[in-house]
């Protein structure tokens, strides 16, 4: 077989990591100026977006090492037994396309993962001979984000984490179970068991630059982790008590949600349709209300429905609100920040003002009506010097006056 050029191997392996939702690309239509029409491309292979941790949005080259694999994870398309054209950068390979990209301004950083080629620890080697050769040898201070293989010894891992601004393990799927059934070479004690060697070295490493100015760094952006929604039984209230586990025992910046695509050249045990894209904004809006909005995992489990998922057509926020309508209205001048941040259609930023405004007058319906978009959503949840909504918040078709009005899809729509 003829040898494959850089480009033919960056076409196969910048499309094989686009399945990694931990550093989300946004999709577009693709347009190019080849044949000299026009200026640009969307087109550029293996580029994507990541917000770093002040809240930049950084572009990332983001590729695989390989996508040979010598495990048979069934909703993989780099699987063992998977049909698919394959490729392999040496480490030198990818750290040249690095420093070109980043040299023409492409690229701030790199996001590296691969398939397991040989052995956990031989790839684990080749991924951390990339981070250490931009590291050291070219002075590299771009984004790296390195993806951890869990079967490595824990020594490889940490050297990832001394070149690495973040490192992220993939827990794969939400239950044991259904790691067992889909991802029978994997064992979720040994992946949770490198979160917890990851955490106790970021926290040591902490403590050392506390002590020591000079301590080494080990991945300043934090470790986070990916979880794949609808390839098996699990449901939401499964998947939201699994995130609250990982980021209480495991210190996580962030739990990706990536929700099962059906891959080309399926395995026989996968479902056959991708679970509706709504699934994972309603479990990433799930994270956010933990997140920043005080809602414990337990709040966030009593908003799911009867078969333990979250509503499609309401946000978690709107739908633990109307299960619990006892707690409404509450007083916008009275109530402590929790209530606030309560109600439905107030963001963290809407109930800081409030707080601030209210130390000097009273605040009114139109004063609220400013620091929201949809006052309409706010009003039965509410009461303000000019507005109580009396028989509002007991109205049983409430949840259908609040639900967005469902939209009339485009039929010849690109
Ligand atoms: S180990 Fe990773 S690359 Fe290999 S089959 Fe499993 S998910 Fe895919």
């Amino acid at each position: 077989m003829a040898a494959q050029t850089i480009l033919q191997k960056l076409e196969i392996l910048a499309d094989a990591a686009k399945y990694d939702a931990s550093c989300a690309s946004s999709g577009t239509a693709k347009k190019n100026s080849l044949g000299g029409k026009g200026i640009g491309s969307t087109e550029g292979m293996g580029i994507c977006h990541a917000y770093a941790p002040d809240g930049r949005c950084i572009s990332l080259l983001k590729i695989l090492l390989t996508n040979h694999c010598v495990f048979d994870c069934h909703y993989c398309v780099n699987r063992k037994s998977s049909n698919v054209a394959r490729a392999r950068f040496t480490p030198q390979e990818v750290v040249d396309l690095t420093l070109a990209f980043y040299r023409r301004n492409y690229i701030e950083g790199l996001f590296l993962s691969s398939g397991i080629v040989k052995n956990s620890n031989h790839t684990m080697e080749q991924i951390v001979e990339v981070a250490r050769i931009l590291r050291e040898e070219h002075d590299f201070r771009g984004y790296i984000h390195l993806k951890t293989i869990p079967e490595a010894d824990a020594e490889i891992v940490h050297q990832a984490g001394l070149y690495a601004d973040r490192v992220s393990i993939n827990v794969e799927l939400p239950t044991d179970s259904g790691l067992t059934r889909l991802a029978p070479d994997k064992d979720a004690r040994q992946i949770e068991g490198a979160m917890g060697k990851v955490k106790s070295d970021l926290v040591e490493a902490k403590d050392a630059r506390k002590r020591f100015r000079h301590a080494p760094r080990f991945a300043p952006a934090g470790q986070s982790t990916q979880m794949i929604v609808g390839a098996d039984a699990a449901t939401d209230a499964d998947i939201v008590g699994k995130a609250s586990r990982l980021y209480d025992n495991f210190r996580l910046r962030r739990v990706y949600y990536s929700a099962f695509s059906p891959i080309p050249d399926a395995s026989a045990v996968l479902p056959l349709k991708r679970p509706p894209l709504i699934r994972e904004h309603r479990l990433y809006q799930s994270d956010w209300l933990m997140r920043f909005y005080g809602y414990k995992p337990s709040d966030v489990m009593q908003a799911t429905e009867a078969d333990g998922n979250l509503p499609l057509d309401i946000d978690p926020k709107l739908a633990w609100a109307l299960k619990f309508r006892e707690a409404f209205p509450v007083d916008v001048n009275r109530a402590s920040k929790e209530q606030l941040l309560r109600v439905p259609g107030l963001g963290v930023k809407a109930v800081g003002k409030i707080l601030a405004s209210r130390r000097h007058r009273a605040l009114r319906l139109d004063d609220v009506a400013l620091l929201t978009q949809s006052i309409t959503k706010v009003r039965p949840f509410i009461c303000t010097v000019d507005w109580r909504p009396i028989t509002l918040t007991d109205r049983a078709d409430l949840r259908s006056l609040l639900a967005p009005k469902a939209e009339q899809l485009e039929l010849f729509a690109a």
